[in-house]
């Protein structure tokens, strides 16, 4: 019996929102008394695989070929699955990123195992995981239980701390998997970073979005959004009416068919707050909306409101950020 978590590369080093997972981990496999594995797959894992030690892993299983170097649903789900099999793993966790959600369903599937895809908090009963997942654009927590042997689940970046590097122990053991290129259905012919330097939405610590709010001058509205976010070194986020409409590209998209975020700051401006947009943000620590409607639904979520005009509120707080943050 063991916790198994996939620790995600992503350009050469690993995504942090794993290292949060591996944390949690450590504590479930505690309380479970039972070893914490990490696996790494890819074309380099040596530095990961030693971050991960010095996380918490009490093994580490690292599956390095050329044939890892992209992510490949069909080749990662299968050293995914060898994984499970060597480590004689009960509980698997992966982040909730798109790749996180995608492979653990695949492996979910494929081992006939129960699945609690994004939840927010994680923990043991009699022996067995319970995970929470926020439903209904978190208005409720609801506990998933499980019913199979294996449980596998995939964890909203930002649920838990990033736990400290300590010193390294534990052992790093490579796979024993043979890759064949050839069986592998995909192909990479090409990666391009959407990013350009920005703030990925899934990471981000403080996220600044726009809505249809800004319809009067949609150019000059997503830069005041911008704006704001650079000086608090926010990613931009924005509703689907404005990615709709063409203002900004979708990938800034936050709600149900958008990113699912868990910042510590939100600020909504402009955003009316329909149930799929909260759908996406809802878990936000710390939620301030910018609204020139007082009566607009997003205040029943805000921790803080601000009804006003965007076109004024925006610049007045991008200049007293500038201000006290310098
Ligand atoms: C299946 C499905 C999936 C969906 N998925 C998503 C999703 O992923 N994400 C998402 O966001 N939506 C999603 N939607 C759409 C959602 O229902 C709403 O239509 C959308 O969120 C509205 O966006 P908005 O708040 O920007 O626009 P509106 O609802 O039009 O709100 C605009 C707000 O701006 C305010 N405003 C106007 N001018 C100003 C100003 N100058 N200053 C300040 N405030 C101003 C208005 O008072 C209003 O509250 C989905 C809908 C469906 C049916």
């Amino acid at each position: 019996m063991s916790v198994l978590v996939w620790i995600e590369q992503s350009g050469g080093s690993a995504v942090a929102s794993c290292w949060e997972v591996l944390g949690k981990g450590r504590q479930l496999a505690d309380e479970l008394g039972s070893p914490l594995v990490a696996l790494l797959m890819g074309d380099d894992v040596a530095a990961g695989a030693d971050a991960a030690q010095k996380r918490g892993a009490d093994l580490v299983l690292t599956a390095s070929s050329p044939t890892l170097s992209n992510y490949r649903l069909s080749a990662y789900a299968d050293v995914l699955t060898a994984a499970i099999r060597e480590a004689n793993a009960t509980v698997v966790l992966t982040s909730a990123t798109l790749r996180g959600r995608e492979l653990s369903a695949a492996v979910a599937c494929d081992l006939s195992a129960g699945l609690a895809p994004d939840a927010v908090d994680l923990r043991i009963e009699a022996g067995k995981l319970v995970a929470v997942r926020s439903v209904y654009s978190g208005n409720i927590l609801a506990d998933i239980t499980f019913k199979s042997d294996i449980q596998v689940a995939s964890v909203r970046p930002r649920s838990f701390p990033l736990p400290e590097e300590g010193a390294a122990a534990g052992e790093i053991k490579a796979l024993d998997v043979a890759m064949d290129e050839a069986a592998v259905p995909e192909k990479v012919l090409e990666s391009k970073s959407a990013g350009g330097g920005e703030i990925a939405l899934t990471d981000a610590e403080r996220i600044v979005s726009g809505g249809r709010g800004v319809a009067q001058d949609p150019e000059l509205g997503f830069k005041l959004v911008a704006d704001l976010a650079r000086v608090l070194g926010a990613a931009v986020g924005a509703s689907r009416a404005a990615v709709d409409a063409g203002y900004i590209p979708y990938k800034h998209q936050v709600g149900q068919t958008g990113k699912t975020v868990s910042p510590n700051l939100y600020i909504a401006a402009g955003i009316s707050g329909a149930i799929q947009h909260l759908a996406g943000m809802g878990s936000s620590k710390l939620i301030v909306a910018i609204n020139k409607d007082a009566e607009a639904p997003i205040f029943g979520r805000a921790h803080y409101g601000i009804v006003g005009d965007l076109f004024e509120v925006l610049p007045a707080l991008t200049e007293e950020f500038q201000k006290r943050l310098g």
